[in-house]
């Protein structure tokens, strides 16, 4: 393996100690853009991990009895160190994970953004007075902060989704081991920098890497362990929560698979609609939860739709994330590529029309073409399974019923978006749509002061907002007389 300089090193963060590989099982680390490996990732071993949890374990006392304002302190200068590393940390970002540059570096910059309204936040965790019904009694409701927490982060949204679930955390009070995806390590380390640097007392934060099964397995039965978080597949997050449930009914937050559903009616501004759902289909290769995925269009503006979508998916450079000509990276891993294949293939066998894309794009690296299938019937296998990719699926509707029904058909209740000039259409819609989140006539769904999450097989639990902050909190009530 031949090291990129521009990736650097990877090392573990246990207990303020930044581990070496040593004699440590090491795995590659691939650049998607070129398949090639670029550094080299150490496991912790059963003892890092035991150590990670134990410092979480004994730090959360100290870190919990920190006023929350001189937690906040530390959170806000990370966030201005993420802002001035800017540049490396979405270098970094790019070769391990393929988005293009532009993306990577908004990314660094709403983890920066996260940490502020997060660092502030925490300081905001009020309790209540409850007037009491018994003469002389004072009732009292308080949030405490739930304990060291183990987290579990993916690969498509490295830093984001790190973010989010380490700056609640930590200005809650509470302490942390996370397990990032071993595909995209050094975003997290990142963040740990930082905040090693901003002053993050040792041990309070804790990354490790490994098997993936076999660190989650031992750090949520760890008896420090008090709370889990992941972000992930739904498969993943059902066998999590399990054994959250079987290591003593921890707490869990579980942010899953999604298949956005969108709601183009007849009234809707089209271009409007097109211009904004192509651009956040084709974000990260469309490796996002909340990826707009199934277009359902009023049959009087079906075609044109397609039309438009089609073109504008076609004009989209496709390339490595570090050109900066580049509009969508490849997509992060091979999995990603048979998956297109494979749904691809299985739509246009039940009749379907490819109306551009379709295809891998390279012979070396995971490009694969932005793609737009029209006219998917309901039971090929994209309009069933979330194809986490560069895949627009569209499918013509009549009836306002009709297409509630279609939308709210699947297990998942993620995002879902709809387009209507009618404000009696908009609420209708709002109230009717099985999901976690509503974009009508716009996409900004996923902001830091605002609740992230899902229902139905999507998950449970919010991140953002001040339901985010709830997720690391208990409530304790006090009477006293
Ligand atoms: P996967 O199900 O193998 O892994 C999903 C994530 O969970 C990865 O980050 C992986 O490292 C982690 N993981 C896997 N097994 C684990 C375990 N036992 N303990 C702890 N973590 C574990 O699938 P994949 O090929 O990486 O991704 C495929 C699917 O996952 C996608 O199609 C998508 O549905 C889903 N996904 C969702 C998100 C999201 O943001 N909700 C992110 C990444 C992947």
């Amino acid at each position: 393996m031949t090291a990129d300089a521009r990736y650097g090193t990877l090392k573990l963060f246990v207990d303020g100690r930044w581990l070496d590989a040593g004699d440590r099982v090491s795995e590659d680390v691939i650049n998607p853009a070129t398949g090639e490996a670029i550094a080299s990732l150490p496991h912790a071993s059963r003892d890092d991990i035991d150590a990670a949890a134990l410092a979480a374990g004994r730090t959360f006392k100290p870190w919990k009895a920190l006023p929350a304002y001189d937690r906040a302190k530390i959170i806000r200068k990370a966030a201005d160190l993420l802002r001035e590393r800017v540049e490396h940390i979405a270098t970094r970002v790019v070769l391990e994970q393929g988005k293009p540059m532009l993306e990577a570096r908004q990314e660094v910059l709403a983890a920066a953004d996260i940490f502020d309204w997060t660092a502030d936040e925490g300081r905001r965790t009020y309790g209540r007075i409850v007037p009491s019904r018994m003469p002389g009694a004072r009732w009292l409701v308080t949030k405490e902060p739930v304990g060291p927490v183990a987290a579990f982060t993916p690969w498509n949204i490295p830093i984001v989704i790190p973010a989010r679930k380490i700056s609640a955390a930590l200005a809650v009070g509470c302490t942390m081991v996370i397990k990032p995806s071993e595909e995209t390590p050094a975003s997290v380390l990142e963040l740990a920098r930082a905040l090693d640097d901003a002053g993050l007392p040792k041990g309070v934060l804790n990354v490790v890497y490994g098997v993936p099964s076999d660190v989650s397995e031992q750090l949520i039965a760890h008896p420090a362990i008090r709370k889990i978080t992941f972000t992930g597949s739904t498969v993943v997050g059902q066998h999590l929560a399990k054994l959250a449930a079987e290591a003593g009914v921890k707490r869990a937050t579980m942010e899953l698979g999604g298949h956005a559903p969108v709601l183009v009616f007849e009234d809707a501004d089209l271009d409007h609609a097109v211009r904004a759902m192509v651009a956040a289909k084709y974000r990260n290769a469309g490796q996002v939860c909340v990826s707009p995925t199934r277009f359902y269009v009023h049959e009087s503006l079906h075609d044109r739709f397609v039309d438009g979508f089609a073109r504008a998916a076609n004009a989209i450079t496709v390339g490595d994330g570090l050109d900066p000509a580049t509009g969508m990276g490849p997509l992060a891993n091979p999995r990603r590529i048979a998956a297109m294949e494979r749904l691809v293939a299985d739509a246009v066998g039940h009749g379907a029309t490819l109306a551009t894309g379709g295809e891998r794009g390279a012979n070396r690296g995971y490009f694969f073409q932005p793609t737009v299938l029209a006219n998917v019937p309901m039971e090929a296998r994209a309009m069933n399974e979330e194809p986490f990719g560069p895949m627009a699926i569209t499918s013509p509707f009549s009836t306002f019923d009709e297409v509630i029904e279609q939308a709210n058909r699947l297990p998942f209740g993620l995002a879902s978006y709809a387009f209507t000039t009618s404000s009696k259409t908009a609420t209708m819609v709002a109230d009717a749509l099985e999901a976690g989140m509503v974009g009508l006539n716009n996409n900004f769904i996923n902001m830091p002061e605002t609740p992230f999450g899902g229902v139905k097989q999507s998950g449970y639990g919010s991140e953002g907002g001040t339901e985010g902050m709830d997720a690391y909190l208990t409530t304790k009530f006090v009477s006293q007389t």
